[in-house]
């Protein structure tokens, strides 16, 4: 006989999921209502509510797509993305092909725009990509890219695009409360995120906003979307305003009890004090970091406080260091991804993990994980270090 699944209790600081609060695993177990019960449509009205005021945005057309972040990318992709449409794509690490694929799936032509990993959007490439293809539809890159810890400039890259009658499409899923997301004061078109990374709820849900010009985009589409599930016309049937809400899909009842709460929980905090934590507890960790002997991957102004590239020192067998850490203090850390695979460990502080507690035991466990490994680090700095960035902060 199979026995009941009870996972270990780990510390989740990796590139998500994240640590998920007591708040929202409790808000998971209430009692599962009917996806079209006059209180569940309460919920959606709050939850519909309570993103606009997380993404910084009055766009009627934002909710939440009841599957992981990377459907949150390929609704914005499917909807706004006609056969023949060049795409601006912008790509500085892993999720920049993604979205390659995505608008050659839709008979777009992609345009690539391509910068180093670990550094940002280069907005001169972006400028000559528009000199050379002066009626593309769209520029499409990430805002906060995960696999290296960068940060773009999503305010300028809206802007040109705007400046070009271009629509943008930006992925928010790393950004969306953990740094400043701005979508309306940057003009930007349509942004998809996830619940499990800053938002710290677990995965599967993406939220998304399209602005009045994407939806007029929308709804000049000749071509049918390509996808039932994702067409955004139908899903706001589900979702639209009123009480004449229709059937589409069955809704992740008890995940959006803990989206819900999740940002409550945001709500309470405050935008601002969340991105003045997350940057407190990434000061205070680089510090440790750096006072240990380790390098950082990323050039301080472009770094993620939610999203940490450390380089591995010479000699160090980064996925024994993974291991060791994950097998002796239940702390999850992540592996570098492409060209930075093998060279850095990514370090995330996401939302609920992005605390002094977590920070001072990563770089506890980390210490002891490297000496027992003999690398050429500085022991008994980083934790004095990193408590003096706190107290200074
Ligand atoms: C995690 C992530 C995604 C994909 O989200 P999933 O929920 O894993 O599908 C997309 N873009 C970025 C920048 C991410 O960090």
């Amino acid at each position: 006989m199979t026995s009941s699944f009870y996972p270990p209790q780990r510390t989740l600081m990796g590139p998500g999921p994240s640590d998920v609060s007591s708040r929202v695993l409790g808000a998971l177990c209430r009692p599962t209502i009917g996806h079209l019960d006059p209180k569940f449509l309460q919920l959606m009205d709050e939850v519909k509510a309570l993103l606009q005021f997380a993404f910084q945005t009055d766009h009627a057309l934002t909710l939440p797509i009841s599957a992981p972040g990377s459907a949150g990318m390929e609704a914005c992709f499917v909807n706004l993305v006609s056969p023949g449409d060049t795409v601006i794509v912008c790509q500085n690490g892993v999720f920049g092909g993604r979205m390659k694929e995505n608008v050659e799936r839709c008979g777009g032509i992609a345009v690539m725009v391509e910068d180093t990993w670990g550094e940002p959007v280069s907005l001169d490439k972006v400028e000559a990509a528009f000199s050379e293809h002066p009626k593309a539809a769209i520029v499409a890159f990430v805002h906060a890219e995960t696999s290296t810890g960068v940060r773009s400039d999503a305010a300028a890259i809206c802007a040109l695009a705007a400046r070009h009658n271009a629509l943008s499409i930006v992925d928010a899923v790393t950004s969306l409360g953990g740094i400043e997301l701005s979508i309306d004061k940057w003009g930007a078109d349509a942004a998809y995120s996830g619940t499990q990374k800053c938002l710290s709820c677990v995965p599967g849900i993406s939220p998304v906003t399209f602005s009045d010009r994407a939806v007029e985009r929308i709804k000049a589409r000749t071509h049918k979307v390509q996808s039932w599930f994702l067409d955004m016309q139908l899903v706001m049937g589900y979702w639209g305003e009123g009480s004449k809400r229709a059937y589409h899909h069955t809704a992740p009842v008890n995940a959006l009890y803990g989206l819900h709460e999740a940002l409550v929980m945001l709500e309470e905090e405050g935008l601002n004090a969340s991105h003045a934590r997350h940057l407190r507890n990434h000061r205070a960790l680089v510090a440790g970091l750096e006072a240990m002997g380790l390098g950082m991957a990323v050039a301080p102004q472009d770094r993620l406080p939610q999203l940490n590239s450390v380089l591995v020192p010479e000699g160090v067998d980064e996925a024994a260091v993974r291991s060791a850490l994950l097998e002796q203090f239940d702390l999850e850390i992540g592996a570098g991804l492409g060209a930075l695979a093998g060279k850095t460990w990514r370090i995330g502080l996401m939302g609920f993990a992005s605390n002094e507690r977590n920070v001072l035991f990563c770089l506890n466990s980390l210490e002891s994980v490297l000496k027992a490994q003999s690398a050429n680090i500085t022991s008994g700095a980083a934790l004095s270090a990193a408590q003096a960035s706190l107290s200074a902060a």
